[in-house]
């Protein structure tokens, strides 16, 4: 007698296991949704997967509403465990009047007992405002993190530099940037919005290892739930970037001194006579102090004669003898130096 499917009664079929090829693969797959829903952002492209938005990299409508596609079919599919899927293909179906995808094809190859099948599931695609782009519309914000020079204004040459190197930031404190509802240019500084204090206080936090700026945070009660009574506060971190600045020339404990940079709230010098490094901790940083540049001058050495050494002051156009100890050993005939006058010392090292 020929074998016949216990379930359809098919006979003269493929069998797997004891079913025929159809009835096999419609107990395992058959329950799978069709029809899924994607939503999408219309202004950012992230899609929703169950009550989360999640931001897509590349900002391509095709490609979100793929990831999106795929993404919610997993989460919706449940299949038996002797059965795995190989591969998901999805290709946008149709597009809406605005160009942008409408219906996803999905096409999905299952395995099971050494058989595969391939199935092929919709989604419809729909746009909705993401909680995102719904509270920069709104203006919301939770934290304000207002970046200043030592003296309140940041140079024009400060704020270029550091609004280029903004976008490093994101990129090391942040990740990405998706927290950030504005950026603009406020009295002389930069303020920035955050949606959310904690990111606000990790970007700052970065931005004073990486420049040793100052920290210092405030709260303001914005509002209380009517229905919790749960009060919402709204935060501003001042970053006060540092006095000091690469390149600037500094005295400490009766040294000179040129900056090198922050590393890790710590300041870096380079000593201008012996060329070694040091790392000042914040708590002395008020002692290194930035020597006034009418104590600075540009010199030419000249010849040695017995202890003292002839130099020519660049900027006066005059020759002043001053005694070899004052002269940085490194320094050789014709070679060009900068004597500064450290509280009432004078001492001539190599300009760099
Ligand atoms: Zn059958
Ligand atoms: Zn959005």
């Amino acid at each position: 007698m020929d074998r016949f499917c216990p379930k359809c009664g098919a006979k003269g079929k493929n069998f797997i296991k004891n079913l025929c090829e159809k009835c096999f693969w419609e107990e395992k797959v058959s329950h799978i949704p069709n029809n899924l829903r994607v939503y999408l952002c219309r202004s950012c492209l992230s899609y929703l997967q169950g009550k989360r938005w999640i931001r897509i990299k590349k900002k391509d409508p095709s490609l979100a509403a793929i990831e999106g596609a795929i993404k919610e079919f997993q989460r919706n599919t449940k299949i038996p465990n002797d059965t795995k899927i190989l591969k998901i293909e999805c290709n946008t179906a149709e597009w809406n009047k605005s160009g942008l995808p409408k219906k996803m094809i999905l096409d999905i190859t299952f395995a099971s007992e050494g058989a595969s099948t391939s199935l092929k599931r919709e989604a419809s695609v729909e746009y909705a405002t993401c909680n995102f782009c719904q509270s920069v519309a709104d203006g919301k914000y939770e934290a304000l993190v207002q970046i200043r020079g030592d003296e309140g204004q940041l140079s024009e040459e400060k704020r270029k530099t550091l609004e280029s190197s903004i976008d490093k930031f994101y990129r090391t404190a942040l990740k990405d940037r998706s927290d950030i509802t504005e950026i603009k240019e406020k009295d002389g500084g930069i303020d920035i919005k955050f949606l959310t204090s904690s990111k606000a206080r990790l970007f700052a936090k970065k931005l004073s290892e990486i420049m040793g700026a100052d920290l210092k945070e405030s709260a303001k009660l914005v509002g209380a739930d009517r229905m919790t009574g749960k009060r919402h506060y709204r935060i501003t971190i001042s970053v006060k970037l540092p006095a000091l600045e690469p390149g600037d020339i500094v005295s400490f404990k009766d040294r000179i001194f040129k900056v090198l940079g922050h590393h890790r709230g710590k300041l870096i010098l380079e000593d201008m006579e012996d060329h070694k490094r040091r790392s000042i901790p914040q708590n002395v940083i008020s002692d290194v102090a930035k020597i006034d540049k009418a104590d600075i001058k540009r010199v030419t050495i000249g010849t040695r004669s017995q202890n003292s050494i002839t130099i020519l002051d660049l900027e006066e156009k005059r020759f002043l003898e001053l005694p070899a100890e004052k002269i940085s050993n490194e320094l050789k005939e014709g070679d060009e130096g900068l004597l500064i006058n450290l509280n009432g010392k004078e001492k001539v090292v190599r300009r760099q």
